[in-house]
């Protein structure tokens, strides 16, 4: 069932109300060649399904004045005992077109014509470097191919394909329709052969007359540097294979990558989280990272907090575009709190903390003031003695091997 456009229904055919039918003939006509969806540049086919139900309408006289009525409410069914129309018993627009003009733009395929094999989608999962600096791999694909058992003729060994009785080979029948408009002659496919011209009587074994088979096949792909998931590589002609000598579609491979286990990918820039000591973040020094080209030495400076990035120039993921720009590689920094603590180390950062000034306790009459911080360098008592505590410190809580690899 086709429904009725909201719409005006004059207006979609862009005739006035008093239009006599002939000039709504026209109007329809040239209207219908620019929206039918075969017309690449104009085509558009639910204004097409539109301005058929709106011709549909007023070119029928007792619709129409149905319609001039009681406008959508006449079409609508109930007490004017209006049924709608129907369209369904169409099969597609061709058809649709077809019932209108006869023949023509409704180009139906032809006996011999040839028809491109289908489009095949597979996924392939890549590792997060490989997705980076890019590799080969091979992909299986199950596509159609030429039976080889027949040739591709669909028929058995010993036997031919002959030719359809019902279109006697010419692959169409045509169909005469009572319309409202006076009698259609439709072309359609032959049913009995469905377009082929042939028929095969004793069908081959191995594809069962189809002609053609599926069959896997190891394809090479050559995956750029820089993708990422989501990305489709396109491998022309690794698809269906196409009939009657038409052209074999294509392979669509969507990308899919893994996660990393320190990486994160960011458009072009790879984050790493790296946990520092209490003393190196104090302090500064040299650490040594992963990076996508191995590790790699991250200077950190002295009195770096918790929660700091540094940027590494040039380490990131390369351009699509442009394999030689690269991103960065962007390293968090998170400053770890020493926890389990021996003796000696408690009682250095007790020294520590007094030689700073800090207190740990809130004295309940000073009243809840700052720890620390605001009494910070009270005294300048004895740097000697500073400095080689601080040395002490950072000896035992130097970056350990295992914070520096992974
Ligand atoms: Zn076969
Ligand atoms: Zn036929």
């Amino acid at each position: 069932m086709v429904t009725i456009p909201k719409q005006d229904l004059y207006e979609i055919l862009g005739v006035g109300r008093k239009a006599p039918l002939d000039e709504i003939k026209r109007a329809f006509r040239s209207k219908a060649r620019l929206l039918h969806p075969d017309n690449k540049e104009s085509g558009d086919e639910q204004a097409f399904k539109d301005l058929a139900a709106a011709y549909e309408v007023l070119s029928d006289e007792r619709k129409r004045s149905l319609y001039d009525r009681y406008g959508h409410d006449g079409l609508s069914g109930g007490q004017t005992g209006f049924e709608g129309f129907d369209l369904s018993g169409f099969s597609d627009l061709a058809d649709i077109f077809n019932h209108f003009f006869g023949t023509g733009m409704g180009s139906r395929r032809s006996r011999s014509a040839a028809e491109r094999g289908a489009d095949l989608k597979l996924e392939l999962t890549l590792e997060f470097t490989e997705a980076i600096f890019g590799t080969d791999k091979k992909v299986t694909v199950m596509h159609l191919e030429r039976c080889t058992t027949c040739d591709g003729s669909g028929a058995a060994a010993g036997s031919k394909p002959v030719t359809c009785s019902t279109c006697g080979g010419q692959g169409q029948v045509q169909q005469t329709t009572a319309t409202f408009l006076g009698h259609f002659t439709q072309v359609l496919t032959c049913p009995n052969c469905r377009g082929e011209g042939k028929r095969i009587e004793t069908p081959c074994q191995a594809c069962r007359g189809q002609t053609q088979l599926r069959k896997s096949r190891e394809i090479e792909l050559t995956v750029p540097p820089g993708i990422d998931s989501g990305v489709r590589l396109r491998i022309p002609g690794a698809g269906d294979e196409g009939r009657r000598g038409g052209p074999a579609g294509d392979v669509y491979v969507i990308l899919k990558v893994k996660e990393h286990k320190f990486f994160q990918r960011e458009g072009r820039t790879i984050h790493l989280k790296q946990p520092i000591s209490f003393s190196l973040a104090a302090l500064g020094g040299d650490i040594m990272v992963p990076s996508l080209e191995g590790e790699t030495i991250l200077k950190v400076p002295a009195g770096t907090q918790s929660g700091a990035t540094i940027t590494l120039k040039g380490l990131g993921t390369p351009y699509l575009d442009n394999p030689i720009r690269r991103g960065d590689q962007v390293v968090h920094l998170v400053v770890e709190t020493p926890e389990r603590l021996s003796a000696e180390e408690k009682n250095l950062f007790r020294k520590l903390a007094e030689l700073r000034g800090e207190k740990l306790k809130v004295d309940p009459h000073e009243g809840g003031g700052q720890s620390g911080a605001g009494t910070r360098r009270k005294s300048s008592r004895s740097e000697k003695m500073s400095s080689s505590i601080i040395d002490k410190i950072t000896d035992v809580f130097k970056p350990r091997d295992d914070s520096s690899s992974d």
